[in-house]
């Protein structure tokens, strides 16, 4: 393939949705799983969760006071407060042994069931408790020093939920407030999509697992790494299986072990020097295509189904090697497949527009995913590039917060013109 500064001719490249459609296309939500509520954090809902009971499960107070019957109090004021007679007190998790007559009162803190025979609760600062015990007087009495709205300070049942009401909706993402909505209603577990497991193996002689001494003419393989920390991240539970060298029985051994998986990832092989020998042993595994998507870096990816035991088909996405294109390609093509697994209906990104500190330079038509750093200063997002942009330039990555996009017929995007910049992270301290 040719590619001249004018003319691109990409027919044979795929589009990054091209790419992304075929390879979406194949995930659905795993299957339900029962869970600790706790353990659920970031899980979704499988099922529609119904009430069981009414939250509250009875009228009670939001004040610390006394419950009264606002008729009895017409009138009250400072100047002159109507003395009601103190029955009862009731604490939270006690029941209320008598109702208010006329003329009376119950003392009541905030979360105690509200008596029978009130319709209000009057806090203790409007009343005169705090003075009748600095001097001494009786407290089977009360002075009221206003006059309460009927239903003030009474939380009925059922405000918040109501028995029966839908309360969290199938593909509901659990974060701490729908735990703790789970738990209102009375549930210490939660059916949610599996999350799903993730084999990763980096393949490559040059590899050497970090921890170990190296030998010249090797590197660290980082991919793995980089590749179950995205898993992890995104919900997935990596497998990493290690390094299989460039040679036939090492990947057919090691894509073995991975066939029990949801997904699984290898990294590097796919560029054109590698590519008939990882054809071969994908051919004899199932079926493997290899893409040319447009995009930079991650150019070359690698999408199909390997077969297992009982005909199982495990799909198999192939990253380019190089550190970045792999994370880049991660991003765009797997952390969707993780997130529909995971029975998320969001798969995009978060995006905003930031004014570019510096160009973004695209000399073969493909969609540039420039690493930049997103700082916000006076309301509005700046991207800076975040130096070399070399596939191979990992540290790149790690000053990076965002990636700017560059359009595919868009040669160049100059400093101060606006990119859309797909975040990769939201940090507080920036300020994004
Ligand atoms: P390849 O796709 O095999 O041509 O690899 C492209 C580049 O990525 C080469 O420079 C490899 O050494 C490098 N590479 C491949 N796998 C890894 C890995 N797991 N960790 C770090 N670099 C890698
Ligand atoms: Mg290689």
């Amino acid at each position: 393939m040719k590619h001249g500064r004018h003319g691109h001719h990409h027919a044979d490249m795929l589009s990054v949705e091209e790419a992304f459609e075929r390879i979406i296309s194949a995930f659905k939500p795993l299957e339900a799983e029962e869970k600790p509520a706790l353990d659920a954090l970031g899980q979704t809902l499988a099922e529609d969760v119904y009430a069981g009971l009414d939250i509250p499960p009875a009228a009670n107070s939001a004040m610390d006071g006394y419950a009264v019957r606002h008729q009895d109090l017409e009138g009250a004021s400072p100047e002159s407060p109507v003395v009601l007679r103190v029955i009862e007190t009731v604490a939270a998790g006690q029941l209320p042994s008598r109702r208010v007559e006329p003329g009376t009162a119950i003392r009541i803190m905030t979360g105690a069931p509200t008596p029978e025979g009130c319709d209000s609760v009057t806090p203790f600062e409007d009343t005169d408790e705090v003075e009748r015990k600095a001097r001494g007087l009786s407290m089977d009495e009360v002075g009221v020093l206003v006059q309460p709205s009927p239903g003030a300070h009474v939380r009925p049942a059922g405000e918040d939920v109501r028995r029966g009401d839908k309360v969290l909706a199938k593909g509901t993402v659990l974060r701490p407030a729908e735990v703790g909505v789970l738990a209102s209603l009375g549930l210490d577990r939660a059916p949610v999509a599996r999350r799903p497991t993730v084999a990763i193996l980096a393949t490559g002689s040059e590899l050497t697992a970090p921890g170990r001494a190296i030998r010249p003419g090797m590197i660290y393989d980082s991919n793995s790494y980089s590749l179950a920390a995205s898993v992890r991240r995104y919900g997935g539970l990596p497998l990493m299986l290690g390094i299989a060298r460039d040679t036939l029985e090492e990947m057919h051994a090691k894509l073995g072990q991975a066939l029990g998986a949801d997904l699984i990832i290898t990294s590097a092989g796919v560029s054109k020097g590698d590519y008939d020998m990882v054809k071969d042993v994908l051919a004899r595994r199932g079926r493997v295509d290899f893409w040319s998507v447009r995009m930079r870096p991650a150019k070359p990816l690698a999408w199909g189904m390997l077969r297992g035991e009982g005909g199982r088909q495990t799909p198999h996405l192939g990253l380019p090697g190089n550190p970045v294109s792999a994370m880049v390609a991660f991003e765009e093509f797997a952390r969707p497949a993780i997130l529909r697994m995971l029975g998320r209906t969001r798969l995009a990104k978060p995006t905003i527009e930031a004014e570019l500190e510096g160009p973004i330079v695209n000399f073969d038509g493909r969609r540039v995913f420039a690493r930049v750093r997103v700082t916000r200063r006076g309301g509005v997002y700046y991207a800076n590039p975040t130096g070399p942009q070399g596939s191979n330039i990992l540290t790149s990555m790690a000053r990076a917060n965002g990636l700017a996009v560059c359009p595919e017929d868009v040669p160049r995007m100059d400093k101060g013109q606006v990119a859309r910049v797909k975040m990769l992270d939201w940090n507080q301290e920036e300020g994004v």
